[in-house]
């Protein structure tokens, strides 16, 4: 982790912000759950906040409830491994995502199920809006 580099965008941005912020990591996988595939209704922590994961969008990931429910305090990746949906190429993407490399994360989830509809028009657009907030 960068800690040094992540920027809380609690502490930048009000509230409306933060709505906002919230919507674009849902488009960036076209509102599916990054571990599972299913629709994405919550946000993520993959670094529980419990355990210091900050509120950054290196550190939320789109996740469907049940995803998020089960997952709860755990370490995202400890408890990826273990759910029978897994997949490597998912796996490499959340990894991805922490090191702040969502470009390579879409790809591999793209990888993962070319039903995903990314384009990387909407990425170009989200990243503008993301650097904007
Ligand atoms: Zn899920």
């Amino acid at each position: 982790m960068h800690i040094n580099d992540a920027v809380s965008l609690e502490d930048l941005c009000p509230k409306f912000r933060f709505r906002q912020w919230r919507k674009s990591i849902h488009r960036f996988t076209g509102k599916s759950c990054i571990y599972c595939g299913k629709p994405s209704e919550s946000i993520d922590h993959i670094l529980p906040r419990s355990q210091g994961g900050l509120n950054t969008t290196e550190n939320c990931v789109p996740a469907c409830l049940s995803c998020n429910g089960d997952k709860s305090d755990e370490n995202a990746l400890y408890w990826y491994r273990k759910q029978k949906f897994y997949d490597p190429r998912r796996a490499m993407a959340i990894r991805a995502w922490l090191e702040g490399d969502l470009r390579l994360a879409l790809r591999l989830l793209q990888w993962a199920n070319p039903n995903y509809k990314i384009s990387n028009k909407n990425y170009e657009k989200n990243e503008s809006e993301y650097k904007a907030a």
